[in-house]
């Protein structure tokens, strides 16, 4: 045996459940799947300890699932509960959904009909809504998402905090120590 769907009794599915009405709302909708794998996965020789996908179509069309989240058994087993917790929290974050664009009026086209024009920033970049964006089913349209912060500990280790995300991504830990030192007892001990 080497992937499975993990039963619905899975202690992982309460964890989840719990930390997508904490912290990722926009997945409520979201019909989410659990697998165990326990063939150990490596990539560019770093442990994966879990991952997270978005279901093809025709998956959603046989499990009716939206996402999966598959855990590596053997690295899965090495955490503490509050790193599980993370972990699980971490896939929940690739696991994202389209939003609608902001629109501005630019005037009206044949017949009078007003016409609209997606808002970019100087960039190039998209302005969203909280809109949630859906398919003519009114189902959500879902995305996976990138991590935050790519970067390589060499550059940080030459150039510092040389742009944006690494600043973002600093003051993020330096909170997070700060909090952490508070909260170890709690973190440990919860469950929930
Ligand atoms: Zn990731």
């Amino acid at each position: 045996m080497a992937i499975w769907e993990l039963d619905a009794t899975s202690e992982l599915y309460p964890m989840v459940g719990r930390l997508v009405e904490r912290y990722h709302s926009h997945l409520s909708e979201a019909r989410i799947t659990l697998y165990a794998n326990d063939k150990n996965r490596n990539k560019a020789n770093k442990i994966i300890i879990a991952e997270a996908s978005k279901a093809s179509a025709k998956m959603k069309a046989s499990t009716n699932a939206d996402f999966t989240l598959t855990v590596y058994m053997t690295p899965w087993s090495d955490l503490t509960m509050s790193q599980k917790k993370a972990c699980l929290d971490h896939e929940l974050c690739h696991c994202g959904v389209h939003y609608e664009p902001v629109k501005e009026a630019v005037g009206s086209g044949r017949g009078g009909r007003q016409r609209f024009k997606v808002v970019r920033d100087e960039y190039g970049r998209i302005q969203y809504t909280n809109e949630i964006k859906r398919n003519e089913n009114g189902e959500p349209k879902w995305r996976l998402l990138p991590h935050d912060l790519e970067e390589f500990r060499d550059i940080v280790a030459r150039h510092g905090i040389w742009d944006e995300d690494i600043q973002a991504f600093k003051e993020v830990l330096d909170r997070s120590c700060v909090d952490n030192s508070s909260n170890t007892e709690e973190s440990i001990r919860g469950d929930d």
